[in-house]
């Protein structure tokens, strides 16, 4: 009865739309329905693959018509589950990974379908680079549309700050470009929210000439004082270097003696954009933070941070995450992070912190939905766990973890969400980019058509 429905939604589709259709019963369904968090397994009615923004359109429209609920999907690694579901239209844009870059403009048009890693090593070939995390196989759609925070976010800001345009396809089946002079609220609403408003199909971003980086990591012991010290230092650095401490019980590392055994210890890892003689001098308070245990920062071609593909294929992992914008590291957060991660019977968590400031912070808090720029650091916790009958458990310990951390003001960064809620998608804004938001939903979205993502509804 499910195949037979299948089959007349793929029929129905297959004259208009020129991609690739992949049913229940297609050799390819099980690999094409699978995304990166392995704890999220479901079942699509349909898996379509379009060609570019036409298909799209069709797409959107079938869905629609037939009552599906519609998923779209780029890089996958949706945390919360958003890019698969149980019997829905999944719109994987995969097939779509075109990189036009302009060099004498300094601009570069990305299909939605381009992963991080694929740009970035696309770009580099001409002596450029875009911002965006730190994993290369993150889609370059995902990540921009919930903000985007990597390696060189102090330098050049978030990856919606190198946004310049995008064309995207609406509810209504509209193609449609948004930028600063075109449809310019819209394109507000995509840095930041951009999941909610639409099937974006193309990014237009700014390039930035890049050399090679410094990169690494100095491992500490992780006492009191330098955790404490963590977030004023690192904010105090110049804007090209961006840090990302982890916190985490000892691994098994011959750097790390046997007395720290079960402790917890930190990887400073780093990442300085800058000329490398200065570089040095920069990281010289970073490796005075405590006694280093070992430190492998060396200069490298900054692609090396970002290998193209999926590193981890066929070796996922299940993943509970949560996030919270901090302030500063202080003694009370600190106890409940070593409490945490030292409990009897704790999974193996890690506690990472992306210490911000330069030049994010510089772009005024209202220019994009994205409004978080005063925050000093971005706390996450992340419980990754190969053993999927955990998931459960650790989702409920992570989020138990995350609500002991004291928070004056709650902020959470949308990329590093689980599936948690509208009232925490509420703390991913300040309340009025939030009131914005549900007023364009309701303008763009009325029907709520995209709400597979950490959804606005519509005002
Ligand atoms: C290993 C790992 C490392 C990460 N590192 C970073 C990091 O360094 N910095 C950071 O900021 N984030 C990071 N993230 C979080 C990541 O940015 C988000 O999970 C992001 O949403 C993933 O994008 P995706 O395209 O891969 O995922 P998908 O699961 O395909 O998409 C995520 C969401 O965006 C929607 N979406 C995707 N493409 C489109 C589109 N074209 N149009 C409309 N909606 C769309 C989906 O429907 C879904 O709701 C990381 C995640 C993982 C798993």
């Amino acid at each position: 009865m499910v195949l037979e429905e299948t089959a007349r939604y793929a029929s129905d589709l297959g004259p208009r739309f020129r991609g690739r259709v992949i049913a229940p019963d297609a050799a390819a369904y099980d690999r094409a329905r699978r995304v990166h968090n392995e704890a999220v397994d479901r079942h699509p009615a349909l898996i379509v693959r379009p060609t570019d923004a036409d298909d799209v359109a069709v797409a959107v429209a079938h869905a629609q018509e037939w009552g599906l609920p519609l998923v779209v999907r780029a890089g996958g690694h949706s945390m919360g589950g958003h890019s698969t579901g149980d019997g829905v239209l999944l719109l994987d844009l995969s097939s779509m990974h075109d990189v036009e870059i302009d060099p004498v403009e300094g601009t570069a048009w990305a299909d939605a379908g381009v992963l991080a890693g694929e740009y970035t090593n696309a770009t580099q070939a001409h002596g450029f680079v875009t911002p965006f995390g730190d994993t290369g196989s993150v889609g370059v759609a995902g990540i921009t549309l919930g903000g985007g925070v990597g390696w060189l976010v102090r330098k050049h800001g978030m990856s919606i700050d190198s946004l310049l345009a995008v064309e995207i396809v609406t509810a209504d089946g509209r193609r449609r470009i948004a930028s600063a002079v075109e449809d310019p609220d819209l394109f507000w609403a995509v840095r930041g929210a951009g999941a909610n408003f639409g099937v974006v199909t193309r990014l237009q971003f700014r390039l930035h000439p890049l050399g090679d980086v410094l990169a690494g990591d100095i491992l500490l012991p992780a006492t009191r004082d330098v955790l404490r010290n963590l977030v004023p230092v690192l904010l105090a650095a110049p804007d090209e270097l961006t840090a990302m401490p982890t916190i985490m019980l000892a691994p098994e590392d011959p750097a790390i003696p046997d007395a720290l055994r079960g402790r917890p210890v930190v990887y400073l890892s780093v990442v300085w954009s800058g000329p490398p003689d200065a570089g040095e001098r920069a990281l010289a308070p970073l490796r005075a933070l405590g006694t280093p245990m070992s430190d492998t920062i060396a200069a490298k071609p900054y692609p090396d941070l970002f290998p193209a593909g999926d590193p981890d294929d066929g070796q996922k992992w299940a993943i509970s995450s949560r996030a919270l914008f901090i302030d500063t590291l202080d003694d009370a957060m600190i106890g409940v992070i070593e409490r945490r991660l030292t409990e009897p019977g704790a999974p193996h968590a890690v506690v990472q912190l992306r210490v911000l400031g330069g030049a994010m912070a510089r772009v005024p808090r209202d220019a994009t939905a994205f409004g978080w720029r005063d925050r000093h650091a971005l706390l996450w916790l992340i419980t990754p766990d190969k053993d999927l009958a955990r998931a459960a458990a650790n989702e409920a310990w992570t989020a138990a973890f995350r609500a002991e951390l004291p928070a004056d003001r709650p902020a959470t960064y949308l990329n590093f969400m689980g599936d948690e809620g509208a009232d925490a998608v509420r703390d991913a804004y300040p309340a009025s980019s939030y009131a914005r938001l549900r007023e364009l939903k309701g303008r763009y979205d009325p029907d709520n058509v995209f709400r597979a993502n950490h959804n606005i509804r519509p005002a």
